[in-house]
This record gives structure tokens, sequence and C-alpha cells, in this order.
């Protein structure tokens, strides 16, 4: 364990109903929009997500997580009571995607970029100055 996993800064979210509770000390990277047509349907707008090693990630509750596999490569958590969004992980990946609007303030975290832009929803635009991807930011 290093300094950086000290449990005293961690930042803590949950769902909606709270069945889903956790902390995570630090995280890999700012916050990302994706604009990719899962999570459009999955979130009802488009998913602002920052990444954590999965391991640092401590669940005060688990209760009402559930996990759908959207994809060969990847699954989404969610609450199965309030219908909260709040990870997406890849099958294989040590780090998990948290959904920044599931955490408590302050984060200090930064929304920088939206990746996935070609397949935005037609009803809105994206005009806030941060870098686009047409696709992945990878
Ligand atoms: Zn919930
Ligand atoms: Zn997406």
């Amino acid at each position: 364990m290093s300094a950086e996993t000290n449990n005293a800064s961690a930042v803590t979210g949950s769902c909606l109903c709270g069945g889903v509770a956790f902390s995570a000390p630090r995280f890999d990277g700012p916050v990302v929009a994706c604009h990719c047509t899962q999570c459009r349907k999955t979130s009802g707008h488009f998913v602002a997500a920052t990444r954590a090693k999965r391991a640092y990630i401590k669940f005060s509750s688990d209760e009402t997580l559930t996990w759908f596999r959207s994809s060969p490569e990847a699954e989404r958590g969610f609450c199965n009571r309030c219908g909260g969004n709040l990870f997406w992980r890849r099958i294989d990946s040590d780090n998990m995607s948290i959904m920044a609007g599931a955490l408590d303030a302050p984060t200090d975290l930064h929304l920088t970029r939206h990746i996935y832009v070609a397949d935005k929803g037609d009803y809105y635009d994206i005009d806030d100055g941060f870098e686009t991807f047409g696709g992945s930011d990878e």
C-alpha cells in the first residue's frame, strides 16, 4: 500500500437508493464523456465517467448491484432497485469506469473530453470547447 491509497482521502459514491455504495481512494483518469449508442441507451443521455483500479474500489454495500453483459468484451454495473448507472468494465481489465454523477463532491475531477461523438444523439450539440473524438480516445 502506498500513500496514494490512503483511505482518508477516498471519494465516496452511490446510486440513488443507496443499495450500491462504494469508495475509491484515487482515480486514474479525468472525466470522459461517452456518447456511444450503448451509453446513450443505458443512461438516457450520455455518460461521463472516470476510472479506477478495480482492486481499489471498496463497497460498503453491493446489495443491489447487477452486471449486464453489454458486449462480448464488456459489462455494465447498475442498481437493480433504483436503476442507477454506476460502472463499466472490460471483462479482462483491472480497471473500472465509474460514472462521475454517482460520486459525492468534492471529487477533484474535471471533464476533459468527449468520445464517440460520431454516435451522439441528434438533439444536442457539443460546444463546450473540450477535445472531441469520433470514436475511442485510445
Ligand atoms: Zn439504487
Ligand atoms: Zn459509451
